[in-house]
């Protein structure tokens, strides 16, 4: 379990599917769930880069929080969550599904952690 983007020193792997073969000398990690987001959505969240939150879903009947959450902020980022297939399938998110965080008593909230 790492950070996304800590690669140093990761096993390699060789990828094979339809589209062809990728061979990488390094980079298989299990990515710590993380969200991207643009200094100006980390103004809005109130959290700052390299702050672990905790992510309220609301689903049809599998609500579940998500912690140890790690932001990312970089002006090129679009503001998303990520999460494998696991943890998805546990809250029944889907692919490109869309969410609100709010402060309020929305879909979703934020809460910062000490650090
Ligand atoms: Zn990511």
């Amino acid at each position: 379990m790492r950070n996304s983007g800590d690669v140093a020193n990761s096993p390699g792997v060789t990828l094979i599917g339809p589209a062809g073969t990728l061979t990488l000398e390094e980079g298989l990690i299990c990515a710590r769930r993380h969200i991207h987001m643009t200094p100006a959505d980390a103004a809005k969240f109130g959290v700052e880069d390299r702050a672990v939150v905790e992510v309220t879903v609301n689903s049809e009947g599998r609500d579940l929080i998500f912690g140890d959450v790690l932001i990312r902020v970089k002006s090129s980022y679009a503001l998303e969550m990520h999460i494998d297939t696991d943890e998805a399938n546990a809250a029944e998110v889907v692919r490109g599904q869309t969410g609100t965080l709010s402060a309020t008593d929305a879909t979703a909230q934020l809460r910062s952690r000490r650090r």
